[in-house]
């Protein structure tokens, strides 16, 4: 059996910070607890880490209790819930993946404009919760090309639509054709939504699972982005499975595999791919191929917030930084990588 390991996979720069983020301040507040509010990243093993180090996930900010530090996820909140933490003196740190931030300030400007805005994506996930907040009484949120026929639309000429950054490319080009089709004049936004690290990992994905016969995606179930990856293997004819981790591999899906694609959600750490492939080699006797597809680097500061307070307490903040540090597995160093990004998380 060969596995054909994707890079890019895993860990995005939005989540890179966002678990940078929580990681520096727990060191920097050593003793206080430090709440976040949602899921900092939507991976049960990046939370259970997180829980172990001594973090309070909540879902709502009136369960922290007043002056505590709150961050907010990489997926971002409604304005409502900014402000309720400042009514609140909440010490919030906002880890926002600033990709999701271009977002919001898109939905803003928009609907201060006057456009109506229709917002693609899921509408129970966090990220579309925050931007609709933005603009609640200019935004309808669509699913599919089935909400389209009960939109409100007041003017088909001043309408736009925006997407979720985590979306399916194949999916959210149905929906905007299916919009255009229906609003020749709508707007579109002015640089894609969906984010470069989505449109990476599905792209190998796209390319590398008809070559395969079946697809492991490392990610949580709560994960849009790694959901997404298996939809689009099987999409392209290829079996896909979304597993947490190695332990949750059923050794019979191996029946009559020779090429097993291995790739993961940008919110998995690297260290459950590793464990996986280990697995895989070790008890089925696979040897790895590496496909490399695109390179990536970017890479975003810390919040300022945090930044401030890091120098509030006499701490160089560039000292503490993390790099996004890329992860050469091949056949060759397997086994001895080092685990670079957010060791403790
Ligand atoms: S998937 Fe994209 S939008 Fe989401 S956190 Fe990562 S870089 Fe940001």
């Amino acid at each position: 059996m060969r596995i054909v390991l994707v890079n890019p996979r895993g860990f995005c720069a939005g989540v890179h910070m966002a678990i940078q983020v929580v990681d520096q301040l727990l060191d920097l507040v050593e003793g206080e607890t430090v709440f976040v509010y949602h899921d900092i990243v939507h991976n049960t093993h990046v939370v259970q880490r997180f829980r172990e180090r001594g973090v309070t996930f909540v879902e709502d900010v009136n369960d922290v209790p007043a002056g505590a530090f709150v961050v907010f996820s990489a997926h971002g909140v409604a304005p409502s819930v900014r402000d309720t933490a400042r009514q609140r003196e909440l010490r919030a740190i906002d880890a926002t993946c600033p990709l999701v931030t271009k977002v919001h300030m898109e939905a803003i400007r928009y609907a201060r404009q006057g456009y109506q805005i229709l917002l693609i994506g899921h509408k129970d996930h966090q990220e579309i919760v925050g931007t609709f907040g933005e603009a609640p009484a200019a935004t309808q949120i669509v699913e599919s090309p089935d909400d389209i026929p009960s939109l409100n639309i007041v003017d088909p000429a001043k309408l736009v639509y925006l997407t979720q950054t985590t979306l399916s490319t194949d999916d959210a080009q149905v929906i905007i054709d299916a919009l255009k089709a229906a609003f020749p004049k709508i707007k579109a936004p002015p640089s894609e939504d969906i984010c470069y690290a989505t449109t990476n990992r599905q792209h190998a994905v796209r390319e590398l699972a008809p070559d395969c016969d079946l697809t492991l995606v490392v990610g949580s179930t709560t994960s849009s982005n790694s959901k997404r990856l298996t939809e689009i293997s099987k999409n392209v004819g290829t079996d896909a499975r979304l597993i947490d981790d190695a332990s949750k591999l059923d050794p019979a899906w191996l029946d009559g595999v020779a090429r097993v694609l291995v790739t993961s959600g940008a919110s998995a750490p690297e260290d459950l791919v590793q464990e996986l492939c280990r697995r895989l080699v070790n008890e089925f006797g696979a040897e790895i191929e590496v496909a490399e597809l695109a390179n990536e680097s970017m890479e975003f500061a810390l919040p300022k917030s945090l930044q401030d307070e890091m120098r509030t307490r006499g701490v160089d903040a560039s000292s503490r930084r993390i790099p996004f540090g890329r992860f050469e597995v091949t056949a060759k160093t397997y086994g001895t990588v080092p685990i670079t990004v957010s060791a403790k998380a």
